[in-house]
């Protein structure tokens, strides 16, 4: 029976990590994505980035 890297529990199925290649059981892991726990969080490269936007304001003076 294959060991999981991740729990180091004796399982019947191990999946391979495609980002860092530890082998891991399916608690430990996402077998669909083939993601570790380590490197499911890794996953994100989505950076949350917001712009500052500063807000000038122009006063116009209307002299009639
Ligand atoms: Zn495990
Ligand atoms: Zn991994």
């Amino acid at each position: 029976m294959p060991i999981c890297a991740i729990c180091g529990e004796e399982v019947e199925l191990v999946t391979k990590c495609k980002m860092c290649g530890e082998k891991f059981c399916s608690d430990c892991g996402d077998p669909d994505e083939k993601l570790c726990i380590y490197c499911m969080d890794d996953d994100d490269d989505w950076v949350d980035k917001e712009d500052w936007d500063e807000d000038v304001g122009v006063e116009e003076e209307d002299e009639g």
